[in-house]
């Protein structure tokens, strides 16, 4: 294995040392151990050395020694501990002492180092202390020992030694052999932290054992000088004797350290009850903080009220609920703030809280605040006890539920309203609609009739100037229709701009056809609306409860037949419900579903009526008409089919049709002979395709796919798309304009544009609408409007246009006039291609022949 792991390093042997050493001492530093074993050495030694020294003593000697130093041992096993400190005495000092008197130090050294086995047998497990303390006991007794007996010698030597100095000097060897002792034993842990000796702390610490041991040592003195007095009697005498009074102060002790125990521990239970009842109040004081707090700042309103009903206590949310202050509520009955009709509830249910059937009840009610106002709430009512009070109160939690009401009821009103108009949605109206029936159904005298509004505009409004533009001119609608009707009157809007009235009358047609009239009068005057003036119109259906209806949906359904009446009769017009009509809508229905197809199986062609130059005579160009070949009505009209394409949604595809034929047929007439290089072709332009968002591309297409240049193709929007659509399809033209497409306006004089717009926007030319062409009589009118029309024209810089030329007089008025192009069933009919192929082969045969072309002399042809 390759392991970066450094290979461990083989541990050297240990020597004995070191091993005794880990084992047994591993706290013990250099100093302390090196104090250890030579105070150890030191102590062995002396022992040995008193062994021997008293090797020749006599038996009784040994004797003495052996039962003094035994005593001192046995006592070791008995300390006298001192009750209320850690302290405590060896009894068997007095013994000591005593053998130090009889026999000299090496016979005490030997009952001190005896007796220190003991004691550290009995205190501590360590070897190191079990083993130092007797050899610290022996050199210290040894020590001292010998320093008394020089001394006792020398006194005696003198003659001195009285009874009295003997006792002071032991008392004295005593406390110095106590000393020396402790500051051996101190010595070690001194040396392992490596501190000094303080000895006035350990005077302190010890000083007292210091003055038991020369109690000790006077009394050894005592029996020592009995002893010499009166032999060795009185000593085998006195040891048992000091022996039971040492047991006796052991055992008192003893007692009186259980006593203090059970003191101690009787205190201790106590201290402990004291700090849990403590705690426990701090807890209770904590928690009642906590409910204050979360009283006082709660968002919803709470009061604790007392059984009786009294208000105690008020949050400041409820004061604010109720516009109160604190001063205005306390005491006061919570019930005189609740309605009168509400009150008796609240007060019932208190009733049954107190008579203990509930624990707790919630209601809603309504308040009164201070300012008058009605403050709808929720109340939630429970018990509450409050930590030390004499009686249980009861907490309402007071919730101001107006505003969620005022929303629910919003939300109520916004589904069966419409929330534009604020008028009752379909639904509504359909509800309403049930009822009348029901009424009529039971008395037929109480007829009712519906009136189905729809406004011919609007969808010309909304998409050119807006939603915004849109959604005002519906609430603008709406308004002069509910100004225009009864009060009892229902008006709704059902959707988009259709709106229905119910009215309930007696004579239920005359009053709803006097309303149709009114109405179709009020939605004449213009509004008002972004800046500019809109101008509608209403197509309004009628259907009389008299025709008998078995459901809301079948008046309605007739109310809007009659209307598609109205709306095909010619718009802004009335119409009656009557039974023949559902035949003219299906057709109507039918159709539409028809041209769907018609696209598709090749029913739709496009017819090219010639534009020519008024001056010169010259073929300028044609104008693309749509054609509907149907299989079994014939040729329709485009004035009836595109109006069912555009409100069905066929416009594009019927638009994109027109452009790709159109635009390939003259690239192909162009082509026929340079004389028709510059030949044009115009295009009409509905409202749906200006407002559709590819507009510009469809055409640029059509002209690239036809190779076209874009100059070549003229565009004709009526003065009313373009004046309705202005804002919206001005970028549109503009950029068309910038491809090179011509832009003419159709039926120029029958719209509203101003001149001020006329003059500014992107056009090339204005068409002149075929009902003034037609009227077009020397000396008329119209002569007139012509006449301002073309010198408008020439002073704006735009060609002008006439169609519809019918005669040779209005062809020749338009010459005098200036007009610069024309057209009309005099020069020539919408033609087929194939007849236009034959007209322009003409064109060039007689251009060949040097004829001048003029179309003006050879009508009949192309009739
Ligand atoms: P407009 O743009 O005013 O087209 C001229 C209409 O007048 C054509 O009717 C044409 O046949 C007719 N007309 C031409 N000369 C005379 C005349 O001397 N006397 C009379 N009384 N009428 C004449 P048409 O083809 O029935 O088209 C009706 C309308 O349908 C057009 O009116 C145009 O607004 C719309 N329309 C026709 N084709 C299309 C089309 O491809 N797209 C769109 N968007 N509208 C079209
Ligand atoms: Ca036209
Ligand atoms: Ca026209």
């Amino acid at each position: 294995m390759n392991s970066l792991a450094p290979a461990a390093t083989p541990e050297p042997a240990l020597s004995v040392w070191t091993r005794i050493h880990r084992a047994f001492m591993p706290d013990y530093n250099r100093k302390a151990t090196i104090y250890w074993w030579s105070i150890v050495l030191v102590g062995a030694l002396t022992l040995l050395s008193s062994v021997h020294t008293l090797s020749d003593e006599p038996a009784t000697a040994w004797m003495q020694i052996t039962v003094g130093t035994a005593i001192a041992m046995l006592a070791g096993f008995f300390p006298v501990r001192i009750p209320r400190s850690k302290n405590a005495f060896a009894a068997g000092e007095v013994f000591i002492f005593l053998l130090l008197l009889l026999h000299g130090p090496a016979a005490a050294a030997l009952a001190a180092s005896g007796e220190a086995l003991v004691g550290s047998w009995r205190t501590s497990k360590r070897w190191t202390s079990r083993i130092a303390s007797p050899a610290m006991a022996a050199v210290a007794m040894f020590g001292t020992g010998s320093l008394l007996h020089a001394g006792l010698e020398l006194l005696k030597s003198h003659g001195l030694l009285a009874d009295g100095l003997l006792m002071i000097a032991t008392m004295v060897l005593a406390v110095l052999y106590f000393f020396v002792n402790t500051v051996l034993a101190t010595a070690v842990p001194l040396l392992k932290r490596n501190e000094r000796l303080q000895v006035r702390s350990m005077i302190g610490n010890f000083g007292w054992i210091g003055v038991a041991f020369a109690g000790s040592a006077s009394l050894s003195a005592l029996l020592f000088l009995t002893y010499q007095r009166s032999g060795i009697g009185v000593l085998m005498a006195a040891a048992p004797i000091l022996a039971m009074l040492l047991a006796t102060l052991h055992f008192f002790f003893r007692q009186q350290e259980s006593d203090e125990l059970v003191r101690k521990s009787r205190v201790e239970i106590i201290e402990r009850e004291t700090e849990q009842a403590a705690r426990h109040m701090r807890e209770l004081e904590a928690s009642e903080r906590r409910f204050h707090s979360a009283f006082t700042h709660a968002s919803i309103g709470m009061t604790l009220v007392s059984f009786e009903g009294r208000i105690v206590q008020a949050n400041l949310a409820l004061r604010t609920l109720l516009g109160m202050d604190d001063g205005e509520m306390l005491h006061r009955e919570f019930t005189e703030f609740v309605y009168t009709e509400d009150a008796s509830v609240l007060e019932q249910q208190l009733a049954r809280v107190r008579a203990g059937e509930i624990d707790a009840f919630a209601v809603e009610l309504r308040c009164r605040h201070h300012g008058g106002a009605e403050v709808l709430v929720a109340v939630h009512c429970s018990f509450f006890s409050e930590p030390g009070a004499a009686a249980p109160c009861l907490i309402l939690q007071v919730q101001d539920i107006s505003a969620r009401r005022r929303a629910e009821a919003g939300l109520h009103h916004l589904a069966f309203h419409d929330s534009l108009t604020g008028l009752p949605n379909r639904r509504r109206f359909h509800e309403h609609l049930a009822r009348a029936l029901e009424r009529a159904t039971a008395d037929p005298r109480r007829q009712f009739g519906v009136l189905f509004l729809d406004f011919d505009r609007f969808k010309l409004i909304n998409d050119s100037m807006g939603h915004t533009v849109g959604d005002d001119f519906l609430v603008r609608v709406a308004r002069r229709i509910q100004d225009s009707v009864r009060p009892d009157d229902i008006v709704a809007r059902l959707g988009g701009d259709e709106f229905a009235i119910l009215a309930e009358d007696g004579d239920c047609e005359h009053y709803c056809v006097t309303l149709a009239e009114r109405l179709l009068h009020v939605m004449r005057k213009p509004f008002a609306i972004a800046g500019t003036e809109i101008t509608t119109s209403a197509s309004i259906g009628i259907t009389i409860s008299t025709a008998g209806y078995a459901k809301p949906e079948e008046v309605l359904r007739d109310a809007d037949t009659a209307m598609y009446k109205a709306k095909a009769a010619g718009k802004a017009r009335y119409a009656l419900f009557d039974v023949g009509l559902h035949a003219e809508v299906s057709e109507r229905v039918r159709l539409e579903g028809e041209l769907r197809r018609a696209l598709a199986a090749g029913q739709l062609s496009v017819a090219y009526q010639p534009l020519y130059n008024l001056s010169s005579g010259q073929l300028t160009g044609f104008e693309a008409l749509a054609r509907w070949h149907h299989p079994e009505l014939g040729v329709i009209s485009p004035a009836a089919f595109i109006p069912i394409a555009e409100e069905a949604g066929l416009m594009v595809p019927l638009s994109d049709f027109v452009l790709s034929r159109a635009c390939n047929r003259l690239k192909q007439w162009q082509q026929r002979d340079p004389v028709f290089a510059e030949l044009t072709m115009q295009i009409n332009i509905s409202g749906n395709d200006i407002a559709h968002s590819g507009f510009v591309p469809r055409i640029t297409r059509a002209i690239v796919e036809a190779r076209l240049q874009p100059q070549h193709l003229i565009l004709e929007l009526t003065e009313n798309i373009l004046m309705a659509r202005l804002e919206s399809a001005l970028p549109a033209l503009a950029e068309l304009r910038r491809l090179g497409v011509g832009l003419s306006v159709d039926d120029f004089g029958t719209g509203y544009s101003s001149l001020a717009h006329l003059s500014s926007l992107p056009i090339d030319s204005l068409k002149i609408d075929r009902s003034f062409v037609n009227k077009l009589q020397i000396g008329s009118n119209e002569a007139a409007v012509v006449r301002a029309i073309v010198l408008l024209g020439r002073s704006l810089g735009k060609a002008v246009i006439a169609e519809g030329i019918e005669t040779r007089s209005q062809l020749d008025q338009l010459g005098d006039m200036g007009c610069d192009v024309g057209q009309g069933y005099l020069l020539s009919r919408p033609l087929l291609p194939e007849v236009v192929d034959v007209l322009l082969d003409r064109i060039v045969a007689e251009t060949a022949r040097g004829f001048h072309n003029t179309a003006f002399d050879r009508p009949a042809l192309f009739h």
